[in-house]
């Protein structure tokens, strides 16, 4: 891809904002565990602080919301919209798509729409929930009018969908804070990696794309990256990207705008 003004690579910070959805819609009895739930309901507590980072450096950002998340705290999502950032489509509920029957896809993309789309916001990008698409979803997202999904890894510049559907903003779990960080105390098997250790991961694939010329697709969760410790983490990345040269750093659906016809 040839970047808008003489750009070598491009950088897309993406969001999750999932607050509790995530354990609400895998863990079948959730709703009557408020600890569970508690783990998500950070992310409301982080998302200022995430959006003073933004705001301080300059940064556009694009930000994936499950509908339910629309639904209930419509506040926070209007806030997001009022800073300039890009909100997009991530579920109705927060279930993985690849459980789902394709009935039941289809309405998770049509309420989810709804959703947002009651807020006044026009959504035109889609993650999935856990990234687990189905064979179905590229064309169902034409069909609803997205211009892009941001969930697959087959290459790190945008790519045409063999089927006709979307446009693919690739991403990866290299890139992702929840790859890293991501705790669960129905097994305990995972250790709490280090911001030195994530940082060092992160620096290397970022600067491994921008020498090939690529977008780099960061994967963040308010509830994960947002915690006291890991705003140092989230600081030093947000500066790496805006004191870097020759790179664009603009919202997924700029990206997928400026790419497309050039594919
Ligand atoms: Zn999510």
């Amino acid at each position: 891809v040839n970047w808008p003004e003489g750009a070598a690579s491009a950088v897309c910070l993406t969001f999750d904002f999932d607050v509790d959805e995530v354990w609400r819609a895998e863990i079948p009895d959730a709703a009557n565990r408020p600890n569970l739930l508690s783990q998500g309901m950070y992310g409301l507590r982080a998302l200022p602080l995430v959006l003073d980072r933004l705001r301080a450096r300059g940064l556009p950002a694009t930000f994936f919301v499950p509908g339910r998340v629309a639904e209930r705290f419509p506040d926070e999502v209007r806030a997001i919209a009022a800073e300039g950032h890009e909100l997009a489509h991530h579920g109705y509920t927060h279930r993985n798509p690849a459980g789902l029957s394709p009935e039941e896809e289809r309405e998770e993309l049509s309420r989810g729409l709804d959703a947002l789309g009651g807020l006044g916001l026009e959504i035109k990008g889609y993650r999935a929930p856990a990234w687990d698409t189905t064979a179905s979803t590229s064309r169902l997202l034409d069909e609803f009018g997205f211009l892009y999904a941001s969930n697959d890894m087959a290459d790190i510049v945008p790519y045409r969908h063999e089927d006709g559907g979307v446009i693919e903003l690739p991403a990866h779990w290299i890139l992702d804070d929840a790859a890293h960080f991501w705790f669960s105390q129905q097994s305990f098997s995972r250790k709490i990696s280090t911001n030195g250790e994530v940082a060092e991961i992160w620096l290397a694939e970022a600067r491994g794309i921008a020498r090939l010329g690529g977008v780099c697709v960061h994967t963040f969760h308010p509830q994960v990256i947002g915690r006291p410790g890991r705003l140092e983490l989230l600081d030093r990345i947000l500066d790496f990207v805006a004191g870097q040269e020759g790179v664009w750093v603009a919202k997924g659906i700029e990206i997928v705008e400026w790419a497309g016809p050039r594919l």
